[in-house]
């Protein structure tokens, strides 16, 4: 058996594996993490998606977002459900299919103040720590506070990041080339550096293996992922 095959049977029918990957926006994370969890066989959970959720929410039923109590209990009796299936990006609140909604750049603009919002932080971790026993602890977990917070506990942890540059042409290829480079700008660092206010994602913490995908394309970005797992997760 070839060290690839036998790496990956012992992924499948082994004990647990929970990868935690933390970085800002436009480092890849999402579709790294989710194509990782392929690889592996995983679950796959988007953290992003439920702070998105929560305050798609906040906007629909007029929650105001300045207000730390009413943001909580919102997000306390929110009913939200997500997919982890790394094939299946759903998202769904009250039964009703969110999925696109929570991408509105609105939904974008508002989602540092549920973020800075640390009592709804700390449901969202607890409903976050509750998918990661759900899935078995077999699952890529991506976000801000996944390897510090919701997962310190991870076997692997890694810190993906990669220069503004980068970060800002990735971000303003995925919107189509809508944004002057002002207006992504605003929209990628500003709320990186709210974020930052809460969560701390610009380095990593010990025992945090970095990987920086600034020079990498994507196929090479998962690979760099999946080798951090393979050196990591046999120690
Ligand atoms: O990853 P994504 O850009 O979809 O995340 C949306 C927002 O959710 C972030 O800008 C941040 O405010 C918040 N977030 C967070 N902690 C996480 C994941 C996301 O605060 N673990």
């Amino acid at each position: 058996m070839d060290t690839d095959t036998s790496t990956m049977t012992r992924f499948r029918f082994g004990k647990s594996l929970v990868v935690a990957i933390d970085g800002p926006s436009g480092s890849g994370k999402s579709s790294v993490s989710r194509e990782t969890a392929r690889r592996l066989h995983a679950a796959y959970l988007d953290t992003g998606a439920m702070y998105r959720a929560v305050t798609l929410h906040c906007l629909e039923k007029g929650v105001d977002l300045t207000d730390a109590g009413s943001v909580e209990r919102a997000t306390r009796e929110l009913d939200l459900s997500i997919s982890t299936r790394p094939d299946t990006e759903a998202v769904l609140v009250s039964g009703i299919d969110v999925t696109d909604a929570i991408r509105e750049p609105r939904v974008t603009r508002a989602v540092s103040a549920v973020a800075t919002t640390l009592g709804a932080r700390s449901e969202l971790i607890r409903r976050q720590r509750q998918i990661i026993a759900d899935s078995h602890h077999r699952i890529v977990a991506e976000g801000r506070d996944i390897t510090t917070v919701v997962a310190p506990d991870a076997e692997v942890r890694i810190l993906l990041t990669a220069s503004e540059e980068a970060r800002l042409r990735r971000r303003g290829d995925q919107l189509g080339g809508t944004q002057t480079a002002e207006q992504l700008k605003q929209q990628v660092l500003a709320r990186d550096a709210r974020d930052s206010s809460v969560v701390n994602f610009h380095q990593a913490a010990n025992g945090v293996v970095t990987v920086d995908s600034s020079d990498l394309d994507f196929e090479q970005t998962v690979t760099a992922v999946l080798d951090v797992v393979r050196t990591v997760a046999h120690h």
